[in-house]
């Protein structure tokens, strides 16, 4: 890990929902964790359905 570079630059990001890698924004920002929003709140809902505290 190089602390020197943005944290989000150096970690791929897989899609919970469809597997998809997701190339993250550069810069400042929250790292991207699903394709779009719908994936996110369809996994999410799925995952709260099965007792997950997602
Ligand atoms: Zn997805």
């Amino acid at each position: 890990m190089d602390y020197t570079k943005s944290t989000k630059s150096q970690i791929v990001v897989t899609c919970p929902h469809c597997s998809t890698e997701l190339e993250q924004t550069p810069g400042a920002g929250r790292v991207r964790r699903y394709c779009s929003a719908e994936a996110g709140r369809t996994y999410r809902r799925r995952m709260r359905a099965l007792g997950f505290p997602v």
